[in-house]
C-alpha cells in the first residue's frame, strides 16, 4: 500500500529546471518504497534538488525520501556513522558533536543532502580531501527489482567503485554509512586583494597551504579572495602568514559581491567547530547569490596552471555572466565516474547569472579552453560535454554501463541525460 497521492514534482532549487516527472511519491517505509519499485514504471530518486540540470528528472515519477524514519546512528569504536537518505549535511552536527567526531570534508554549503551529493561527486576542497563519495564505507539501496543490497568495500570487489558514485541510475539508495574522523576546529580567514599574477605562480602552493582553500576570481578586477581553513593544531599549520601580497580582511566577507556576509560562516581566524567553518555558506541562511546557474570543471592538478590561462585567454566572455568563480584542489580516489578518478585534480567553478542563453555560449567557450588538460564536468551542474567526450575522460565508463544494464535492465531509473551520458542511447 501506498501512502498518500504523488505531490507535484515542482523545480530544482534554482528554478531552472522545471521536472518533467508526473509526481514525487514519498513513501512513508523502506517496505512502502519497495512496494512502488515493484510496481514497476519509471522512477528516479530525488534528494534536496540542488541540481543544475535534469539529472534527477524522470518521464515517470520522482522519489523523496524525507518521509522515511529517519536514521542517525553514531558508531563511535568504528569512526562511522549510518544515516537515512532524507538527511541534509546539516542534520549530522549535533550527534557528531556529542561523540567528538567529525566528517573530513564538507561542499561549500550545509543545505544538501548527503545521498544526492554521494551520488553526483559533490566535493570541498583540501589536497588531502577527497569527494564526499569517497568517505561512504557502505551503501544500502532499493534495486529496480525491488530488492534490498548492501554494498560495502570489502565485499563488492570492483564494483564498490562503480556503485558509490552513480548518479541515482544503479537504485534508490536509502542508507549510507560515512567514514567520521576525531572532531577538530577550523580558523577561517580571508585574504583579499591578492593579485592575479601572484596566484597563477603560486597556484599549487596556495591551494596547498592549508586543510582547504578556495580561491575566488571574477575575472575581471585581477584582485582576488582566498579563503583558508586551517584545521586547529595542525603540524605545520598555516597561522596567518603567507597572504601572498595581500592582506586579511578587516571584517567578515561574501564571496560574491554584494551579498550579505552574514550568509556565510565565521571568519577572522575565529576557531569553531569543523562543521561550522568548512562549509562556506550558514544552513539558516540563502546559500551562494540564490539566483544563479552554476559549472564546475574538473583538471589533473599537474594541468592547473595552465588551465587557469586558458581561461584566463577568453576573462571577458566569462567575466560578463559570471558572479564568481571558485578554484579549489581535491584528492585522487579510485570511483569509476568521479571527476577526481585516479589524479589529484583542481576545480574550476563558476557561478553564472541566471540566464541560460547568455550563459550556455560561455560555457562552450570554457569548455573549449579546457577540453586539452582533459577536463572533467561536475555531473550536477550546466555542462555540454559530448558522450563521446565523457567516454574518453571515463576508463571506467564502459564498466558502469554494463553495471547498469545488469542491474536495471529495464531502465526503471532511466534518465535521459544520464543514459546519453553514459552511452545508453
Ligand atoms: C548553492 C549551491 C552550492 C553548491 N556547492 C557545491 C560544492 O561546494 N561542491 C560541489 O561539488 N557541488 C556543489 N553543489 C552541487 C550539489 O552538491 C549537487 O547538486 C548535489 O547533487 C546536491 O544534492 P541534492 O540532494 O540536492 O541532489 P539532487 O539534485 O536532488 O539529485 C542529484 C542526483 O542524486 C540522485 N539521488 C538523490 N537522492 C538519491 C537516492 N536516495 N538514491 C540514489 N540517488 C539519489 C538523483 O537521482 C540525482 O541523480 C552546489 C549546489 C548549489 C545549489
Amino acid at each position: 500500500m501506498l501512502s498518500g497521492q504523488p505531490s507535484s514534482a515542482g523545480t530544482n532549487w534554482a528554478g531552472n529546471v522545471v521536472f518533467g516527472a508526473a509526481g514525487v511519491h514519498s513513501p512513508r517505509s523502506v517496505a512502502e518504497l519497495q512496494a512502488l519499485v515493484s510496481r514497476g514504471g519509471a522512477l528516479r530518486p530525488i534528494g534536496s534538488r540542488h541540481s543544475f540540470n535534469r539529472i534527477a528528472d524522470t518521464t515517470g515519477h520522482l522519489v523523496s525520501l524525507t518521509g522515511l524514519p529517519p536514521v542517525l546512528e553514531v558508531d563511535r569504536p568504528s569512526h562511522s556513522v549510518r544515516i537515512g537518505a532524507g538527511l541534509r549535511y546539516g542534520d549530522l552536527t549535533d550527534a557528531l558533536h556529542r561523540a567528538c567526531l567529525a566528517l573530513p570534508n564538507t561542499g561549500s554549503l550545509p543545505h544538501i543532502s548527503v545521498v544526492g551529493s554521494c551520488a553526483t561527486g559533490t566535493h570541498g576542497s583540501g589536497t588531502r580531501n577527497r569527494i564526499l563519495s569517497a568517505g561512504v564505507r557502505s551503501l544500502t539501496m532499493v534495486t529496480a527489482g525491488g530488492d534490498i543490497m548492501t554494498a560495502d568495500r570489502g565485499s563488492h570487489g570492483d564494483d564498490y567503485s562503480g556503485v558509490m558514485l552513480s548518479l541515482g541510475r544503479l537504485g534508490i539508495v536509502t542508507e549510507l554509512v560515512l567514514e567520521l574522523v576525531p572532531a577538530f576546529e577550523v580558523a577561517q580567514t580571508v585574504v583579499e586583494d591578492v593579485e592575479e599574477e601572484v596566484v597563477e605562480e603560486q597556484l599549487s602552493a596556495i591551494l596547498s597551504a592549508a586543510y582547504s582553500v578556495s580561491i575566488f576570481t571574477d575575472w575581471r578586477s585581477g584582485r582576488l579572495q582566498v579563503w583558508v581553513k586551517e584545521r586547529v593544531g595542525r603540524p605545520g599549520a598555516w597561522a596567518g602568514s603567507p597572504v601572498w601580497g595581500g592582506r586579511p580582511a578587516d571584517g567578515p566577507r561574501h564571496p560574491i559581491e554584494g551579498m550579505p556576509p552574514r550568509n556565510a560562516t565565521t571568519q577572522l581566524g575565529i576557531p569553531g567547530p569543523w562543521s561550522e567553518r568548512l562549509p562556506h555558506f550558514r544552513l539558516d541562511f540563502t546559500p551562494s547569490s540564490g539566483a544563479e546557474l552554476q559549472s564546475e570543471y574538473v583538471v589533473p592538478a599537474s594541468e592547473a596552471a595552465a588551465a587557469w590561462q586558458a581561461l584566463g585567454a577568453v576573462r571577458e566572455r566569462i567575466a560578463g555572466v559570471l558572479q564568481v568563480s571558485e578554484i579549489r584542489s581535491i584528492a585522487a580516489d579510485d570511483l569509476w565516474l568521479s571527476p577526481t578518478g585516479g589524479s589529484p585534480a583542481v576545480a574550476f567553478h563558476f557561478t553564472w547569472i541566471p540566464d541560460k542563453e547568455a550563459v550556455l555560449p560561455v560555457v562552450a567557450v570554457v569548455e573549449q579552453q579546457l577540453a586539452p588538460f582533459g577536463a572533467r564536468p561536475h555531473w550536477a551542474k550546466v555542462f555540454s560535454t559530448s558522450p563521446g567526450e565523457l567516454a574518453s575522460l571515463y576508463p571506467r565508463m564502459g564498466a558502469f554501463r554494463r553495471l547498469v544494464t545488469a542491474m536495471d535492465p529495464a531502465g526503471v531509473f532511466g534518465n535521459e541525460l544520464v543514459d546519453r551520458w553514459i552511452g545508453l542511447r
